[in-house]
């Protein structure tokens, strides 16, 4: 990885002071940004402070020189240069996904977060980062471990971008709201993500996250054509996920269930030929196409007649784990 050292000055400063709670991602001492900026390294270990065009680098030394985290960062860096030139999912239906992703968070957070300290644990394409922008939160920080997909956003005031591995979140009671969606099926070790989740939360913290559910994950074997070494690692059913979250110090509030496609219908549907043809020449009536339709069928009708395609859990931070 080749790294270049300037000044967090370049990088959006107005937004730094509000950040006070990012710990070293090496030992995971308490680290000032006035301090990192004048000495560029920890105080309490060897870890020497970087950015990458600007964005901050808080990757510990062992991610850094890892050569099995160097292809994994590669492979994501693959996937979000390809993702930019051509949507690997079609765009609308991404949009109207965050819209409704965007609305289950408001609604349990509540639709004013000008008080909050906000992150989105991989940001991607931006969708729900853009959104969250828009609402104008005390705070809002955006992880990636993926440049290409960090260097498409402006800085803009109180937001910070940085790049940083989900499975070591460098920060320490410093959000009311975490978010990742689609994240969870991709890290290597869920717990590494969960644990560092829950320190780097507030305690009482809103911790939302989005999975796919109950996926065919052999989709993804490169026998098959993906041509990607890592992609979705794992898939989950309520229960598998209630257990890593309660396990991790998380209370699950709320789950809810979204993104519905014909071709996953229920078994009752799918054995019954007649029943299944009138079904999608209403579902070709009413919707038109299949993004429209997955994207705004309502979601207890949707969860009626055919498998869902995502899970939220809407969680709060309980207890510290580390
Ligand atoms: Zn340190």
């Amino acid at each position: 990885m080749t790294t270049t050292q300037t000044n967090l000055d370049n990088n959006n400063a107005g937004s730094t002071p509000l950040l006070d709670g990012v710990i070293c991602p090496n030992c995971f001492a308490s680290i000032s940004i006035g301090d990192i900026q004048s000495t560029q390294a920890c105080q309490n270990c060897e870890w020497r402070y970087e950015e990458i065009e600007g964005i901050p680098l808080l990757l510990s030394s062992d991610d850094k020189s890892d050569s099995f985290f160097q292809d994994y960062f590669q492979n994501y860096e693959q996937i979000s240069l390809d993702d930019l030139g051509h949507s690997i999912q079609p765009t609308q239906y991404l949009q109207i996904m965050s819209e409704r992703f965007t609305s289950y968070v408001l609604n349990f957070v509540g639709q004013d977060i000008s008080q909050l300290n906000v992150c989105e644990l991989g940001v991607g394409q931006g969708h729900f980062f853009n959104k969250m922008a828009k609402l104008n939160p005390r705070l809002l920080v955006g992880v990636d471990i993926s440049i290409p997909y960090l260097k498409q956003f402006k800085p803009a005031p109180n937001t910070q971008l940085v790049i940083a591995n989900a499975e070591n979140v460098p920060f320490k009671n410093q959000f009311d709201l975490l978010v990742a969606s689609d994240i969870l099926e991709h890290v290597i070790n869920v717990g590494d993500f969960l644990y560092s989740t829950n320190r780097s939360l507030r305690k009482n913290g809103a911790f939302v996250v989005k999975v796919p559910f109950n996926e065919d994950i052999n989709q993804y074997s490169r026998l098959a054509g993906c041509p990607y070494r890592f992609v979705h690692l794992r898939s989950f059913t309520e229960q598998s996920l209630r257990k890593v979250l309660e396990s991790a110090g998380f209370k699950v509030e709320k789950i809810l269930y979204d993104g519905f496609l014909d071709y996953r219908l229920k078994p009752f549907m799918a054995k019954r030929a007649k029943l299944k043809k009138l079904f999608r020449q209403w579902l070709q009536f009413r919707y038109q196409d299949d993004v429209i339709q997955v994207a705004t069928i309502n979601r207890h009708i949707g969860k009626l007649l055919m498998e869902p395609i995502e899970i939220v859990a809407c969680c709060r931070k309980m207890d510290d784990v580390l």
